[in-house]
């Protein structure tokens, strides 16, 4: 074999495939990409998807430009159907799509274990050929597992938890490149928010690896520099909180000599203002002496200081939105009510 023959030969292997499943017999269009052929039914699509729908109403009229807006181009025919070329999309990514539209049980929105390659793909593609159902369901997908309320957050937040068939640290970012490049504005606050807990050079590196758009990059860092700071002025305001209250709550422990768990934390030396440089809003847990608080207080200070901190945090949280210049928590939330009700 020489070495023309080894060309024509990778020629031949890397031209599209009718693929095994999405080839119907009675398809009346054949969509092309770089590794598959589909035969499938411009009914269907057009049923769910608007720009599918004016490609083919296009196309039926003779118009060669049909659809290019969208990144497809209208080619000749395959077999006597017209082939449509989809110019930018991953064969698998457009697998995933089409088996949505095609398999009434391919993907299950309500599931937390779909794949991640194909909750990104269905993000991406959806909104790209405007399959609005598939979208909506995909966000509402997302949002379970990024929620806007921080008791719903604190209940999924473990980044070694599995989500989407990986560990859930590995969605963050690909999930927060996807929801930037589609504008899936409801996602944006939590998304921003998990990234923004690992460290910059870990943020850099992510979003680098992950394809998470250059201003995507610059909002989530500067974002995550304001949420910082907003967390270190509660923070700090903390110290003069407690020492208000020493006055006014009767410590068990403290009995006659009116000492007080609170004025030992007080004299302890702890900065309120140090409590954590990892934006979890944990904060507590990661000073020592607040550790050692926790360990020995009496029931009524306890109590008292994980009132004031769930009340600090959720402060932080309230303005989480409009750190990264996104609108606050009831328009989101009203947004994805509607979405929900569609
Ligand atoms: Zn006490």
């Amino acid at each position: 074999m020489d070495v023309d023959e080894l060309r024509c030969d990778e020629e031949t292997t890397k031209a599209p495939k009718p693929h095994d499943v999405l080839w119907f017999p009675d398809g009346n269009v054949v969509l092309a990409t770089d590794l598959y052929l589909f035969k499938v039914h411009k009914s269907l699509l057009s049923l769910h998807s608007s720009v599918f729908k004016d490609m083919f109403e296009l196309s039926n009229v003779g118009d060669s430009a049909a659809g290019e807006s969208a990144g497809e181009k209208s080619q000749d025919a395959y077999d006597g159907l017209p082939l449509i070329t989809l110019v930018g999309d991953k064969g698998e990514d457009v697998v995933h799509l089409l088996r949505t539209v095609f398999e009434i049980r391919y993907y299950d929105y309500h599931s937390d274990k779909t794949p991640l390659d194909i909750v990104v793909a269905l993000l991406l593609l959806s909104t790209k050929y405007d399959f609005k159902d598939i979208r909506t369901n995909v966000i509402l997908q997302i949002i379970r597992q990024y929620p806007t309320d921080l008791k719903d957050y604190d209940l999924v937040d473990d980044d070694t938890s599995l989500l989407f068939d990986d560990h859930r640290v590995n969605c963050h970012f690909a999930l927060l490149g996807a929801a930037y490049r589609t504008n899936a504005h409801v996602l944006f606050p939590t998304l921003y928010f998990a990234c923004s807990k690992n460290s910059i050079q870990h943020i850099i590196e992510e979003s680098t690896r992950r394809g998470v758009p250059a201003e995507c990059l610059y909002a989530l860092l500067e974002g995550r520099e304001r949420l910082l700071l907003n967390f270190y002025k509660q923070a700090a305001s903390m110290e003069r909180m407690v020492e208000a209250a020493t006055a006014h709550i009767t410590c068990i422990r403290g009995g006659n000599d009116r000492t007080s768990c609170l004025r030992d934390l007080l004299l302890s030396g702890i900065f309120f203002g140090e409590f954590s440089t990892d934006v979890n809003l944990h904060f507590v847990r990661r000073s020592p002496e607040m550790f050692d608080f926790f360990n020995q207080a009496c029931e009524t200070c306890k109590t008292f200081m994980e009132g004031r901190i769930a009340w600090k945090r959720n402060a932080v949280w309230d303005k989480l939105p409009s750190n990264f210049g996104c609108p606050g928590w009831n328009v989101i939330r009203e947004q994805l009510g509607e979405m929900a009700e569609s």
